[in-house]
């Protein structure tokens, strides 16, 4: 039952803390933007917000996807009921309580009900950061892809791609917040990258389950996203489904989960580079475990086989 409007309580919020300051960055001739945000997910929108709070105008928030359901992860290749991440993390609020999920979920459904949560439900986490970005008027340009960057003397002039046309436009400077795609993308190995198409996905992609239907599926690694896709593909009504691990175990390993802790997030990136190499190198190592429930989620099903210890040629 809804116990108050989040929109007013944001609003108030948004009140308390004054109008948005003025613009203080002076006009540039041949200069579109102060700032082009890439990608209009959970870090564009927060960037956006912050640069607008901090003064700063002419921000241009653009997103290659097609807007609503098709961008970031969240209603697209994420598949778990939950979030992996614990429910008390900072999100993109800033610091003010009253735009933050705890709030958006309270007004709507009471603090007991929140109380009640271990984690935070996907599609509800999807919902709230729509909401973040009506209620603090961040607007994406969607539909619009960046695909080249090009020095213009100081500042950058921007090839978009918007309905397969190419139009330029300039900033000062460019925040990218492109997630997944700026990691580097999906890597598919070797052996199977050849494979006709239509016989194999990255869980990265939008992937039509119903087409596994009486079909038997093989699902490559064992973090959470596989035990997700394999969980769907079941659910599905895939004939049965094979989960091959290269580890030997799927216990936790003696590694500290940053992702866990507000602190670890918010001072990583000032670690010196070598201790950074260092976690990356120790995090790669160790492989990364699904949380339980994705693992429960999969194996209440009889015809899933889970192979462990499952190394192929090297
Ligand atoms: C399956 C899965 C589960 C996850 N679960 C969690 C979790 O539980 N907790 C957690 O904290 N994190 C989780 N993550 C990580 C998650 O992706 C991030 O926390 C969150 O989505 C990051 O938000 P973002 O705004 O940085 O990126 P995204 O939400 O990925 O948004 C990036 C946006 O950039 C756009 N974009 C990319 N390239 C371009 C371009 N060239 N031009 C224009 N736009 C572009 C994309 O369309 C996209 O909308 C998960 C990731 C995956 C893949």
């Amino acid at each position: 039952m809804p116990q108050s409007d989040p929109d007013s309580v944001a609003r108030e919020a948004l009140r308390l803390i004054g109008p948005d300051p003025q613009n203080w960055v002076p006009d540039l001739d041949g200069i579109d933007h102060n700032v082009v945000v890439v990608g209009g997910g959970q870090s564009g929108s927060a960037f956006a917000f912050a640069l607008r709070r901090a003064g700063i105008g002419k921000v241009s928030v653009i997103d290659a996807a097609a807007g609503g359901t098709e961008s970031g992860v969240w209603l697209t290749s994420a598949r778990m009921h939950k979030l992996r991440t614990p429910k008390t993390l900072p999100g993109p609020e800033l610091g003010l309580a009253a735009l933050g999920f705890q709030a958006w979920y309270e007004a709507r459904y009471g603090a007991a009900a929140y109380d009640a949560l271990d984690r935070i439900l996907r599609l509800d986490w999807a919902a709230y950061l729509d909401w973040y970005r009506k209620v603090t008027g961040v607007a994406v340009r969607y539909a619009t892809r960046l695909v080249r960057i090009e020095p213009a003397g100081e500042h950058l002039r921007l090839h978009l791609e918007q309905g397969g046309r190419v139009t330029v436009e300039t900033a000062r400077k460019l925040v990218l917040a492109t997630g997944f795609a700026g990691s580097g993308g999906a890597t598919i190995p070797d052996a199977l990258r050849n494979l006709p198409k239509q016989i194999h996905a990255h869980t990265s992609e939008r992937i039509d389950f119903r087409t596994l239907r009486g079909r038997s599926v093989a699902v490559i690694g064992s973090a959470a996203s596989a035990f997700d896709a394999a969980a769907v593909a079941l659910e599905a009504g895939a004939r049965d489904v094979h989960l091959y691990a290269r580890r030997e175990t799927l216990a936790s390993l003696p590694v500290i989960r940053i992702r866990g802790y507000p602190g670890a997030y918010d001072n990583y990136g000032a670690l010196p580079d070598a201790v950074r190499w260092q976690q990356a190198i120790r995090f790669r190592g160790a492989g990364s475990t699904p949380p339980p429930d994705a693992i429960s989620r999969a194996v209440a099903f009889p015809n899933f086989h889970l192979h462990l210890g499952a190394r192929g040629p090297r």
